[in-house]
């Protein structure tokens, strides 16, 4: 069994080369306790080498290793699924469908598609609330505009984020940097009893504090980036992460995606120094739902440029 942390390249290719190698993987994953039939449940489920199926015992139902996940019904091969994987979860700065296209020989499409999927399936939904000290801040994806206040969107999308110091990120596109919008979102992504918030002097962020909870916030305005421990240095050193992420490898990201990149970008992040971070992305796609092509294809305005 290929010990996780030396997944590179290489590795990757020697012990997942195979579209057998990856279904014994996949199974394991899957099955940690031995494969039982997706319809009745039991455990006497030989594998038919011909068809590439269990088949059980008890009702005779056939099934893959990737029925009902988010590997089946593709003519993907699956160490192209593998190797998409890594790729997207290795890249610092994220991988354009373009340069996936390239590396996995396929069409931009499926490329498009496939790393849509991932990104999708990385989606942290279990993700655990902040706590500690905490940065919010937000962001105007594709740049503020010129002698217009903080309030002006235009077309800009608004993204809010969060980090608890030396842990986690939380992104978020929102409709606006109204007191609702962001308290909201400091309320649900953070725990009850966090220490502090750390802002900026924007005045919706007022009275987020509590009794067991305080609110700083540096004066920007006035030249002041750090006061003490209070400033708001990590949560944007995310944001230039991510401008870079879109400008270098993207180029362009409609709006609608753009909570997708946030994610892949939130799920890169936080596993920074996980030495299992592939396997834990493969373990979240095995029990991923499929998203539908023609769902994610539907409304499809708003495209918006970065470069
Ligand atoms: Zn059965």
């Amino acid at each position: 069994m290929l010990k996780e942390q030396e997944i590179n390249l290489v590795s990757l290719i020697d012990n997942f080369g195979s579209e057998e190698a990856c279904r014994n993987h996949l199974r394991k994953l899957r099955w940690p306790e031995g494969v039982r039939c997706l319809r009745c449940g039991s455990d006497q489920v030989p594998w038919l080498e011909n068809q590439k199926k269990h088949q059980c015992r008890s009702c005779r139902y056939q099934f893959s290793v990737t029925t009902n996940t988010i590997f089946h019904d593709t003519h993907l091969p699956l160490w192209k699924w593998f190797l998409a994987v890594y790729l997207i979860t290795e890249a610092k700065k994220g991988i354009s469908a373009n340069q996936l296209k390239r590396t996995l020989g396929v069409s931009y499409k499926t490329a498009w598609y496939l790393a849509h999927r991932i990104r999708d399936a990385l989606n942290e939904v279990d993700a655990q609330l902040l706590k500690g000290i905490v940065e919010v801040d937000e962001s105007f994806v594709g740049g503020k505009v010129e002698g217009k206040g903080r309030a002006y969107k235009g077309n800009k999308t608004v993204v809010v984020g969060a980090m608890q110091r030396g842990g986690n990120i939380c992104l978020q596109v929102v409709r606006g940097t109204d007191r609702e919008t962001l308290h909201g979102f400091i309320r649900e992504n953070t725990s009850g009893d966090t220490e502090a918030i750390y802002t900026d002097e924007w005045p919706a962020y007022r009275g987020i504090a509590d009794s067991d909870t305080k609110h700083e916030a540096v004066k920007h305005q006035d030249k002041e980036w750090a006061r003490g421990e209070v400033h708001t240095n990590s949560i944007e050193n995310v944001w230039s992460l991510l401008k870079q992420s879109i400008v270098g490898s993207y180029h362009q990201v409609s709006a609608k995606h753009l909570d997708a990149y946030l994610d892949e970008l939130e799920f890169r992040f936080n596993n920074r120094e996980n030495p299992h971070m592939f396997r834990d992305a493969m373990l979240k796609l095995v029990v991923a739902d499929n998203l539908p092509y023609a769902k994610l294809i539907a409304d499809q305005a708003h495209l918006v440029r970065f470069s």
